[in-house]
C-alpha cells in the first residue's frame, strides 16, 4: 500500500438491491445476460435467437444451488435483478429443459482470469453454425462483473469508482488520518465522495431505498415458514426463534443477542429462498449487516428517539461501512470464490463492527479498531456450501457473524482505539490466507461441510 488514490466504491454499487441466493453467483450472472442480450438484440432484429451458456469453475460447480442458471435466463430475457419478480426467476430453470434455444455446458475447470467465469454464445440458427456474438463475463464478487474486451484485457462493466481530489485515500491510515487532518469522520468522508455523484437528496433517498429493503427482508423473513428450496429440505428458523422469544422457556436467555440471531437467520432464509434482498456486501452475507442495523433501528424507536435521527444514523451507518468495504475490495476480495468466506462473512461483519461503532459515537481510530477485530476473528473462515446450497453453514453463520460484529464494536469502544494490528494489515493477511486456500474450500462445494455432510 503506497501513495494515496481514489479506491472510493459507490454506496449503490456495495450496496445493491438484488434476487438470493448470491451475489457472484445470481446477481452477477444476471447483470452479465442481460447485458449481452442487449448487445445482440443491437445487432440483430431477428426475435429469435439461440443461446449456448458456458460456466466455468465456481460457477459451474454449484450452478444449480447457487441459482446461477435460473439468472442467467432471467437476464437473457432482459430482466433486471433489482425489479425482476423473484418467483418467476426461480421458475426459469424447471423449465429451462423444455426450451429448444438455451444450450448449457458445465466446465469445471477454471479460466485463469477467475473462478467466476461465464462465456455467452448467440447464434441465429439452432444448429449453432452462425455466431452473433460470443463474450466472456466474470463476476468478482458483490454483484460487481468484469467483461474480457476484444484487446483480452478484463474490464469493470458496473463498478463505480468516485473520485475525490480534495480527500484522496487508498487505506485506512490514510482515511483516518484524513479525518483527523479535516477534523471530520468516516462517514463524512463517505458522504464527500458520494456528493461527487449524487445529490444530497439522490443520496438520502437511495439509502433510504437500502434500508427499506432490508428491513423488509428481515419482516418477510420473520414471517415465512416452511422448508427452503434444495434436497436439503432444511427448514426455515427465523419465524419459530423469534416467536420464541416470548415463551417462558427463553426467560434467562439475552433475549437482545436472541433477536439480533433471528434476524440475521430471516434474512438469510429469503436469500436462500431466491427472494429479494441487499447485496451487502454479499448475499451470501446478506444479513449481518441488516440485523446489526436493525436491532439498533428498534432500539432507538424503544428509547423513544425521534425518526430523523435514526434515518440519519442509519445513513452513518451504510456509509462508514462501505469505506470498509471499499478497503477489502481493493485489497482483498469478497469474493467466497476467491478468498472463501472470510472475504463475504468476515467482510460483512467488519462493516457492521465499524458501522455500529460510529452509531456508538466511536472515534474513527475505535471504528477502525472494531473493524479489524470483527475481519481479524474470521481469518481463514473457508466457504464449503453443502449442496452448494447457500443455507448450511451460510445461514447460522450470518447469526453467528452479526454477534461478532456488535462484540467487535462493543470491544472496540472499550478503548482507546489503539492496538497493534491494524486494519490494513488484516485486509492483506486475509487477501494472501484467501490465495493459500485450498480451491476446495472457495465456493466449490468440493470440501469441508460440504464434502463430510455429503460422504457421511
Ligand atoms: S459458506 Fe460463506 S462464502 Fe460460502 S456460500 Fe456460504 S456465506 Fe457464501
Amino acid at each position: 500500500m503506497g501513495q494515496a488514490e481514489n479506491i472510493y466504491n459507490c454506496v449503490f454499487e456495495t450496496f445493491s438491491i438484488g434476487l438470493g441466493p448470491s451475489s457472484s453467483h445470481t446477481v452477477g450472472p444476471m447483470v452479465a445476460a442481460k447485458h449481452f442480450a442487449d448487445l445482440v438484440k443491437s445487432k440483430v432484429s431477428q426475435k429469435k435467437v439461440y443461446y449456448k451458456i458456458m460456466l466455468y469453475g465456481s460457477l459451474a460447480a454449484t450452478s444449480v444451488g447457487h441459482g446461477s442458471i435460473n439468472s442467467i435466463l432471467a437476464g437473457l430475457e432482459g430482466l433486471n435483478p433489482d425489479t425482476a419478480d423473484p418467483e418467476y426467476v426461480k421458475s426459469l430453470y424447471d423449465n429451462y429443459s423444455t426450451k429448444d434455444d438455451i444450450v448449457l455446458v458445465k466446465n469445471n475447470t477454471l479460466d485463469s482470469n477467475h473462478p467466476n467465469a461465464i462465456r455467452l454464445y448467440a447464434f441465429l440458427d439452432s444448429d449453432k453454425q452462425q455466431e452473433i456474438l460470443s463474450r466472456d463475463y466474470f463476476s468478482v464478487g458483490g454483484g460487481t462483473v468484469m467483461i474480457r474486451q476484444n484487446n483480452g484485457k478484463l474490464e469493470y462493466m458496473n463498478k463505480a469508482i468516485i473520485t475525490n481530489q480534495k480527500y484522496p485515500f487508498k487505506t485506512m491510515s490514510e482515511a483516518t488520518k484524513l479525518c483527523y487532518d479535516h477534523d471530520m469522520t468516516l462517514y463524512q468522508l463517505a458522504k464527500a465522495y458520494e456528493l461527487q455523484n449524487h445529490s444530497a437528496s439522490q443520496l438520502e433517498a437511495g439509502m433510504a431505498k437500502i434500508w427499506q429493503v432490508m428491513e423488509q427482508s428481515i419482516e418477510g423473513g420473520l414471517q415465512a415458514e416452511g422448508v427452503l428450496p434444495g434436497w436439503l429440505k432444511v427448514p426455515r428458523r427465523a419465524k419459530s426463534i423469534f416467536d420464541k422469544l416470548t415463551n417462558d422457556a427463553q426467560k434467562g436467555l439475552n433475549i437482545e443477542n436472541q433477536k439480533l440471531m433471528a434476524y440475521a437467520i430471516a434474512v438469510s432464509e429469503q436469500n436462500a429462498d431466491g427472494q429479494r434482498v441487499v447485496t451487502a456486501p454479499t448475499n451470501g452475507a446478506a444479513g449481518v449487516i441488516p440485523a446489526v442495523l436493525y436491532a439498533w433501528v428498534r432500539q432507538q424507536e424503544a428509547n423513544d428517539i425521534p425518526q430523523a435521527k435514526i434515518e440519519s444514523g442509519i445513513g452513518r451507518f451504510i456509509l462508514t461501512a462501505n469505506i470498509v468495504c471499499s478497503i477489502i475490495r481493493k485489497y482483498a476480495s469478497l469474493a467466497g470464490a476467491e478468498v472463501g468466506c472470510q472475504g463475504e462473512i468476515g467482510s460483512a461483519s467488519s462493516m457492521a463492527a465499524a458501522g455500529l461503532t460510529e452509531l456508538y459515537g466511536g472515534t474513527v481510530w475505535q471504528i477502525e479498531n472494531a473493524a479489524e477485530i470483527a475481519l481479524e476473528h474470521h481469518l481463514g473462515l473457508t466457504c464449503d456450501p453443502v449442496g452448494g446450497f447457500v443455507q448450511i453453514p451460510c445461514i447460522e453463520r450470518n447469526a453467528i457473524s452479526a454477534r461478532t460484529a456488535v462484540a467487535a464494536a462493543q470491544l472496540a469502544m472499550c478503548s482507546q482505539g489503539s492496538h497493534i494490528v491494524s486494519l490494513d494489515k488484516t485486509i492483506l493477511t486475509m487477501n494472501e490466507t484467501g490465495k493459500d486456500m485450498n480451491v476446495k474450500y472457495k465456493e466449490t462445494a468440493m470440501g469441508g461441510l460440504a464434502k463430510n455432510f455429503v460422504d457421511c
